[in-house]
């Protein structure tokens, strides 16, 4: 018998959908620099750096970041060069946040997947390595009426550590009011993230293997998920059997 069900946001909830991250920062950097391409170029090139820099040792150490921390970063390497430093400034954010927002429709299956779930009883959460503020994502969800059918929603930028940090998922564990890693089931695209994580705690863990991640971003993991699903709505039957 299955106690929760947990997912991965980002290519699981949502589909992959391949973006320019380069624009996004662009998009933030021309809200401090109207007018003035060349300062607003120079930002974003930081802003992204300090990103890709965030993220590489999210993969190498595990340890969380947040996009403040991010913004902060590129305004070190800008004021080091003598460059306008970037500030952390909600209506850049906004213009950032709107460039993503095509990333983060969630996968039409997932609420009949959940009311499934949910009348077999199984506690449902989501846990997700990300810089962005929970109530980002958490808008997101609700936009698309299904934030609440989760019993706890588990961001990293909230954490100190990513996955696959053994934390990362104990605390997802934990928020959903589950007991047995044995009984809680892992989705996720990712197999060092999501599948080698889930497993290293005890969990059961589930590949949706249709992202396509930059090479750069893949972490090599001899791991095996306990099933494979081609979309959301088999997640029910594979569950039966366990
Ligand atoms: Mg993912």
């Amino acid at each position: 018998m299955i106690e929760a069900v947990i997912f991965d946001w980002g290519g699981t909830l949502t589909p992959w959908v391949t973006m320019d991250h380069l624009a996004g920062w662009r998009a933030y950097a021309d809200v401090l620099h109207p007018g003035d391409a060349p300062a607003a170029e120079r930002a974003a090139a930081a802003l992204l750096a300090a990103e890709e820099a965030r993220w590489q040792l999210a993969r190498d150490t595990h340890r969380a970041f947040r996009m403040t921390q991010v913004v902060e970063d590129a305004a070190a390497e800008l004021r080091a060069a003598g460059h306008p430093e970037p500030p952390y400034r909600q209506d850049a954010l906004a213009a950032y946040r709107e460039h993503w927002t095509a990333a983060t429709y969630t996968d039409p299956e997932v609420g009949p997947l959940l009311g499934v779930l949910r009348d077999r009883g199984a506690a449902l959460g989501v846990l997700s390595s990300t810089g962005w503020p929970a109530d980002w994502h958490e808008d997101f969800l609700r936009r698309d009426g299904v934030l609440d059918l989760f019993d706890a929603c588990v961001w990293s930028s909230d954490l100190d550590w990513t996955k696959p940090h053994r934390e990362a998922f104990e605390a997802a564990i934990a928020a959903v009011g589950a007991t047995d890693p044995s009984r809680v089931v892992y989705v996720g695209d990712r197999p060092y993230d999501d599948i080698s994580g889930a497993k290293a705690v005890g969990m059961r863990a589930v590949l949706v293997p249709h992202s396509d991640i930059p090479a750069h971003q893949r972490v090599p993991v001899d791991v095996s998920p306990d099933a494979v699903i081609q979309r959301l709505s088999d997640l029910p039957a594979v569950l039966a059997d366990w």
